[in-house]
């Protein structure tokens, strides 16, 4: 290991401990609380507001930190911002947004509310590009802390980006590993299409349609 990626190391270390974490096994075994409750969100939320870990911030409108059921059973984790969440502060309001709410609401049968959503990154990338190492280096470890916080069994990654810095497995395609169960520590993780990528290709959503059945049937 070079004396850079040692810093770098150490660096993400030093933002795991000061989120909270006494240890960590392994990128993809967490040790959740026991008790999770929506003030400690609230508190990580609060903290999150005035970030300034990534270049982002100079960017962002609002941080979008995530939102709905903080002992949600089922967690969807997207890639980034676009321009109505970072408007609204709130993720998934935009065509894709209504597209995921109609996905949950319509195939699994479950209210939006819920369910939890996040994203990889909380603040918009500029142009919608997609977040660059960095800046899912600075900002994953407070979607770590989420996700033991809301403890989910089963975690949906919505397209590439989020599986890929979900799972560190960046040689595999999301056309190959979609609508596979995985594990995630003491979590399901099933990676699909996002709807972005929907939006764009309407025939995928027999695919996505699929994935969620195998989602249902976990619940
Ligand atoms: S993207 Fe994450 S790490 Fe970067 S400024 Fe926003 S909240 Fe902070």
């Amino acid at each position: 290991m070079t004396q850079t990626e040692k810093l770098h190391l150490l660096h993400q270390l030093y933002q795991y401990r000061a989120l909270g974490f006494d240890y960590i096994k392994h990128e993809r075994k967490l040790a959740p609380p026991k008790v999770v409750s929506d003030d400690s969100l609230q508190t990580l939320s609060k903290t999150l507001a005035s970030c300034q870990l990534c270049a982002l911030a100079k960017c962002r409108k609002k941080v979008v930190f995530g939102e709905g059921n903080p002992n949600a059973t089922l967690m969807f984790i997207g890639e980034g911002p676009g321009a109505s969440e970072d408007e609204a502060g709130r993720p998934f309001m935009g065509r894709a947004g209504q597209l995921l709410t109609k996905i949950i609401e319509n195939v699994l049968h479950v209210s939006r509310n819920d369910v939890y959503i996040a994203n990889i990154v909380k603040c918009r990338p500029p142009k919608n590009r997609v977040p660059l190492p960095e800046e899912v280096d600075a900002c994953k470890p407070f979607l770590l802390q989420q996700i033991a916080r809301v403890n989910p069994r089963i975690i949906v990654a919505l397209g590439s980006t989020s599986y890929h810095h979900l799972t560190g497995e960046f040689d595999s395609k999301i056309t190959q590993v979609r609508g596979q169960v995985m594990d995630f520590g003491d979590a399901k993780l099933v990676p699909t299409y996002h709807p972005s990528f929907l939006l764009r290709n309407p025939s995928a959503k027999k695919e996505v349609y699929l994935d969620m059945l195998k989602v249902k049937s976990l619940l």
